[in-house]
């Protein structure tokens, strides 16, 4: 590493081939990955990651952009390489701090386009459709899109080439030699590329635990028709809105099954109509609507909805709750997550799978029969891609270390020259003009994460996050004493709280506090009593000791002090 003769800030007189991500190393979830070529940047996927309870009020999780959006004069575009959430979920909610065109293929693009017309992006945001298996040549990066499969319709890797070499950045994958959408795995396209000499590829560790290859798309479909023929009464199956041949396999399920479709759930319906737009699901069966669902006998109805990971507020839960106004399901009844039970949601689903077992209801999950296959490559797949691709240098992303510390081990393993191993902010060499520029980490940047809260983005360590989770935790008392001059109390304090106990169980506790508190006035020294801040203090230590008294709880006290000079 020559790290001596690096200057840290000013990477655009450097002669180099960078790697930075931002996101997605030591995490899945919230991708961003940046290169710089000749000091010129190029941002690939610019995800997000959904919060767990840790955040109260806060459902989403960006990276943190703040080095590029430092350096955007010379940043020149964000290149998406899919469409799911943790690779294109944060464009809308960044895109104002870095300003620069997006490239996408069209299915991606559809659903990057809904999100910035919600943000009302839409007109401003330059975003350029790249056709499927297309290139674009973007400043000293050209970039070819190579669709792979993927458990969502146009996955794609990256073809990156400049003039230090090619990059292979996989994007998420795997291998299918029937993926219903899309085309069969090009393996000899890849091993082509092999031949023509890849410098560095950049991949997916997600699987890289699994011993097994993910599996076929079409064997799923087979499954699903042999479960669903042999149920009565409703069926019901959820799965990610974005997975358009399991959308299609459902489909084809239902027409196969001699059941009519309904839809349910706000993304669903999105991305029906999305992969239609784009001329998938062209066998799709008509959707029936809600009101038309609620009166076709139960066992020629089938139920595909979201909320397969458990989420509270989506249509399945709803549905199983007996929350959802048309469409109500009975002892017997079947439902299906077609769907990884994601590591993180297993309480969600649990009390999900144990709502509906308690009403009698059939669930079936990827743990009871063969109703799901992965989009990320197990060892086997992972050991074919580096067969063909043969790349001089690996560096595995997307995966938590653990992931990325056992793909470094099997990119060993297949004979890989230079395995670099990184987390979010390394910047890696990949190569230089300099020849004795060896390839390696060379700096770091910072890098942190962002929340978004309703229509506000905030840092994730800020005080509003750390106040409100001190409230969830402990409640809030806000106490207000009117003084006169001298620090004599002026009429009676006033006391509200919210989520302390016995406060609404009757006055007790309001009372003893009110006793506190004017107990507390009583004892002021003069110097004390004719200085608001030294009294609102005094008054706020004695009521919090007062309540951890009584209540064990230390509650977030407020103490208003209002002077009354004319008194
Ligand atoms: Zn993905
Ligand atoms: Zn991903």
């Amino acid at each position: 590493m020559n790290r001596d003769d690096y200057n840290p800030m000013n990477y655009s007189e450097q002669d180099d081939l960078l790697f930075l991500p931002l996101g997605g190393c030591g995490e899945i979830g919230m991708n961003l990955n940046l290169y710089c070529c000749d000091g010129q940047w190029l941002m690939v996927d610019l995800g997000l990651t959904f919060a767990g309870e840790y955040f109260p009020g806060i459902d989403l999780i960006l990276p943190d952009p703040g080095f590029i959006e430092e350096r955007r004069d010379d940043l020149l575009a964000i290149v998406l390489t899919h469409g799911h959430e943790d690779h294109i979920g944060a464009v809308a909610h960044l895109w104002r701090r870095l300003r620069v065109p997006l490239y996408a293929t069209p299915f991606t693009a559809e659903l990057v386009r809904g999100k910035l017309a919600e943000h009302g992006l839409e007109k401003e945001a330059e975003l350029n459709i790249v056709e499927n298996g297309g290139s674009v040549q973007i400043g000293p990066y050209d970039i070819r899109y190579i669709p792979l499969a993927h458990s969502i319709a146009e996955g794609n890797g990256l073809k990156i080439t400049t003039r230090h070499g090619v990059i292979f950045h996989t994007g998420d994958w795997k291998l299918d030699p029937d993926p219903l959408i899309g085309e069969p795995t090009p393996g000899e396209e890849l091993a082509r590329l092999g031949d023509e000499g890849v410098l560095a590829m950049i991949g997916d560790s997600t699987n890289v635990f699994n011993e097994e290859a993910s599996g076929s798309e079409k064997a799923v479909r087979d499954s699903l028709v042999k479960i669903v023929a042999d149920m009565k009464n409703r069926v019901v199956i959820s799965t990610f809105a974005s997975n358009v041949a399991r959308l299609d396999t459902i489909g084809h399920v239902a027409k196969t099954t001699g059941r009519r479709l309904v839809a349910v759930g706000r993304s669903m319906i999105r991305v029906i109509e999305a992969s239609k737009k784009v001329g998938y699901l062209q066998d799709f069966p008509p959707l029936l609507d809600e009101d038309e669902a609620a009166k076709v006998p139960r066992s020629e109805l089938l139920i595909l909805c979201t909320g397969c990971q458990g989420e509270g507020r989506a249509a399945l839960a709803r549905i199983a709750r007996g929350d959802h106004p048309r469409l109500k399901l009975a002892a017997d009844d079947h439902v299906i997550l077609s769907s990884k039970i994601i590591p993180g949601n297993e309480l969600a689903i649990g009390r999900l799978v144990n709502s509906l077992v308690l009403r009698n209801i059939h669930v079936i999950t990827e743990k009871d029969a063969f109703v799901h296959v992965s989009g990320h490559p197990g060892q086997p797949e992972l050991r074919d891609m580096y067969s063909w691709i043969r790349p001089r240098i690996a560096i595995p992303v997307h995966g938590e270390a653990r992931h990325m510390a056992r793909h470094a081990q099997l990119a060993r393993d297949q004979g890989v020259e230079k395995v670099i191993t990184v987390m979010n902010g390394d910047i890696v060499r990949l190569a230089s003009a300099k020849s004795n520029a060896e390839p390696g980490k060379v700096d770091e940047a910072p890098v942190g994460r962002l929340v978004v809260d309703g229509q506000t983005v905030l840092p994730i360590a800020s005080e509003t996050i750390a106040e409100r989770r001190r409230m969830m935790m402990s409640g809030h008392v806000c106490i207000t004493i009117a003084l006169d001059r001298d620090g004599g109390l002026v009429g009676e304090p006033q006391l509200v709280a919210r989520g302390i106990p016995g406060w609404h169980e009757g006055e007790a506790m309001h009372d003893r506090l009110l006793e506190v508190v004017e107990g507390t006035l009583d004892k002021l020294k003069p110097a004390q009593a004719e200085d608001d801040h030294k009294a609102g203090e005094a008054v706020r230590i004695a009521a919090r000791r007062a309540l951890d008294y009584e209540i064990g709880k230390r509650p977030v006290t407020d103490v208003r002090v209002i002077r009354l000079d004319d008194w």
